[in-house]
């Protein structure tokens, strides 16, 4: 039997591929451009592709693509076959290092936000050799940065490989200072634990608003909902184990370290962790992990939701963005350490994260501000759209302490002046851990846990570098040059903690008190997509993205509009969709229903003269008022619909369907909900929620 050793990773051309492929000046000059970024010979990118053809043919490919993440907010790619016709009528197998660098889909169809309307509507893709090729099905997939012939970034990849070297050269910078001469680059790294639904794929198929917004748009609550917390780590049904089992070997395939499973707290929810690695990466892969999910349900006659709020009533999903920063030496520069001189160390990259946080919370909140997410943050589930780190008693007392200029009482007495003493031990699963904080430091990392289940974690993990990277910047400019260095970096040390405590919070991020009290302290509290996005656009923002590199002010311009024409878009599928659904099913079906009963008490009455029929009184009449009312809302909801079109502006759009077409949905929701609890069961056109969410066994 194959282990999973013997096929993990199978379908990636990987150091070990590329070592016993290419000649060992090939692969010297390619590890050259991996590791440095430095440029790629044509004779050496020719040597690649031809050895990289010749593996993934020995493999079953028959085709390649370009694999890139437009903003569509999934990947996209583009199939060409190997074969070039030869004269002798044959064909053969060729790929060229210039097919492997550089590619050339066209950027028409893809949203480009301003920016097609400025520059030429061609674009073109070009290899990132960080992150592996692979083989999907039969095609060669070459990871690949989407950008317009102007250079500007149409993709994800582009700002976020931006992002990763804003902070490697600001980290860079604050190392050396700490004498660290040995260390050759800062990268960053993530695991994401990914949460999702599993449901039966029939009944999938008979809700057009799962198939078409992949939510319920309609859907009474089910006797049992998550009250019981009896799913949460709960025993995995053999159905939902061969699916996970099926799922692990496909990602392992890819090289993608899938780790941990467990069933989440909402029936018929789970989660999917793997390993921790280079963000550059592990974006690659979650997009890659979202898509086999969802493949492989459909072999085990499953459909896997990625939506953030897919069913109303039980928690939604999310991701959880676990960051942290390492030298390639391997040393985490987010481990708090015994030693006076890594303390100081660790306390200055700990407090530029507090600072990134708090200048920049409103970034972080539109890296993950999307229609479906904003049914999680700044409704009634957390984490709130208030941002805050938890940083635990111990860390937030050291802290304490060094703003006050007192001593440290914690678990070890200490005196405390920076780059002289100790601080405690902290050990990875303190005591306090804290599940209901935005973004909360566990250990040895950051745990960012704001993005939907469905977002990429390109956004979140480009806005948090770029900002942490400002925070080294400044840091750098101030104690580079300065004499008396340990001094200097406690007063700034110091300056951080008074100026950025605010951000610091260890209570219940749930608690409705705590939004309050985020208010007091000045912290934004952005609840919507359209109330959020627009700042991105500020100028503070502006100018941290642009000085760092990491964006164009036509870049975000263009993403801005995109992200809110996404908004509308998704929002306004949902409303469309629930006007069919109501007006050809469900209302359709609660009049079937009454008719029945009407029929029912005819003969009844015929049978028996005197009886009451009360009961079917009742009914008729609070149905027929219900689809009244269902009526007259849909009626609405059309209307609010036809209205959007009277906008020019994507800001008064998007404003106007969060505060028009968004309640009216739920008005109509709220009274189609209440005719199916009072609706025979055999009636309703399409299955209830205790089918859905209980269906799986
Ligand atoms: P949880 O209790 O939240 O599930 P885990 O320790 O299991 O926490 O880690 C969750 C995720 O965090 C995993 O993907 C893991 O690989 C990742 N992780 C662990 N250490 C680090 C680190 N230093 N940097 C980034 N991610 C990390
Ligand atoms: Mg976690």
């Amino acid at each position: 039997m194959q282990t999973v050793s013997d096929y993990f990773g199978s379908m990636v051309f990987d150091d070990r591929v590329m070592r016993a492929t290419l000649s060992a000046d090939v692969y010297r000059s390619l590890k050259r451009t991996i590791d440095r970024g430095s440029q790629l010979d044509i004779s050496v990118a020719n040597a690649v592709a031809n050895a990289m053809k010749d593996w993934a043919v020995a493999h079953g490919a028959t085709h390649y693509t370009h694999w890139f993440q437009p903003l569509t907010g999934i990947t996209a790619e583009k199939h060409d076959g190997f074969i070039t016709p030869a004269p002798d009528g044959r064909v053969i197998m060729e790929f060229s290092g210039k097919e492997l660098i550089k590619g050339e889909p066209d950027a028409s169809s893809f949203p480009s936000g301003g920016l097609r309307a400025t520059f030429e509507a061609r674009g073109y893709t070009a290899w990132d050799p960080t992150s592996y090729a692979f083989i999907k099905g039969k095609t060669l997939c070459i990871p690949t940065a989407f950008c317009s012939y102007g250079g500007e970034a149409l993709d994800k990849k582009t700002p976020l490989l931006r992002s990763m070297e804003a902070l490697n050269r600001q980290a860079m910078r604050i190392l050396k200072l700490f004498g660290n001469t040995n260390v050759k680059c800062v990268r960053t790294s993530v695991g994401p634990e990914q949460e999702y639904f599993l449901i039966e794929k029939e009944m999938y198929d008979k809700r057009k608003d799962l198939i078409y917004t992949g939510r319920t748009l309609f859907g009474a609550k089910a006797p049992k909902g998550q009250e019981l917390d009896d799913h949460y780590f709960g025993v995995i049904k053999p159905r939902v184990e061969e699916y996970m089992a099926d799922l692990n070997e496909e990602l392992w395939k890819l090289g993608i370290l899938a780790k941990t499973e467990h069933n989440e707290v909402a029936p018929a929810q789970h989660e999917l962790a793997p390993i921790y690695t280079t963000t550059n990466i592990a974006t690659d892969h979650n997009q890659l992990t979202m898509e086999i999910m969802q493949k492989v349900a459909s072999r085990h006659g499953l459909v896997c939701l990625l939506h953030e709020k897919p069913f109303a009533g039980v928690n939604g999903s999310g991701k959880h963005n676990n960051w942290s920063m390492a030298t390639d030496k391997g040393v985490n520069l987010l481990t708090p350490g015994e030693t006076p001189y890594e303390n100081a160390q660790f306390l200055l990259f700990l407090c530029a994260v507090l600072k990134a946080v708090d200048d920049y919370q409103d970034l972080l909140r539109i890296a993950v501000a999307t229609a479906g997410n904003d049914h999680r943050l700044g409704a009634n589930e957390a984490p709130p759209a208030v941002l805050s780190v938890f940083l635990g008693d111990e860390l937030t007392a050291v802290l304490e302490a060094i703003e006050n200029d007192k001593p440290y009482s914690g678990r070890k007495k200490t005196q405390l002046k920076l780059g002289v003493d100790v601080l405690p031990l902290f050990q990875k699963d303190t005591t306090d851990r804290n599940r209901t904080s935005p973004f909360a430091f566990t250990g040895n990392k950051f745990e960012f846990r704001m993005l939907g289940s469905s977002n990429s974690i390109a956004c979140a993990n480009i806005m948090l570098n770029a900002a942490v990277a400002e925070s080294l910047k400044q840091y750098a400019d101030r104690l580079e040059g300065t004499e008396d260095f340990n001094t200097a970096l406690h007063l700034m040390i110091k300056k951080t903690i008074k100026d950025h405590k605010r951000i610091i919070f260890n209570g219940n991020g749930y608690d409705e008190a705590w939004i309050k009290e985020a208010e007091r302290r000045g912290l934004s509290n952005y609840r919507t997509t359209p109330d959020c996005m627009p700042h991105l656009l500020d100028k503070k923002n502006v100018d941290m993205l642009t000085s760092q590199g990491v964006y164009s002010e036509t870049e975000l311009k263009s993403r801005c509009d995109i992200m809110l024409d996404n908004y509308c878009k998704a929002v306004l599928i949902e409303a469309e969709t629930m006007v069919d659904m109501a007006e050809k099913q469900l209302l359709p079906a609660v009049e079937k229903y009454v008719s029945k009963i009407c029929e029912t008490a005819i003969s009844k009455k015929n049978f028996m003269p005197d009886i009451s029929c009360d009961y079917e009184h009742g009914l008729v009449k609070t149905l027929s008022y219900l689809t009244d009312r269902g009526q007259a809302l849909t009626g609405e909801l059309k209307e609010a619909v036809v209205h959007v079109r009277d906008f020019c502006d994507i800001i008064s759009e998007a404003e106007y369907i969060r505060d028009s077409v968004l309640p009216k949905m739920s008005a109509l929701r709220a009274v189609v909900d209440e005719a199916e609890t009072k609706t025979a069961a055999e009636y309703w056109p399409v299955p209830a929620y205790g089918e859905l969410l209980f269906g799986v066994r």
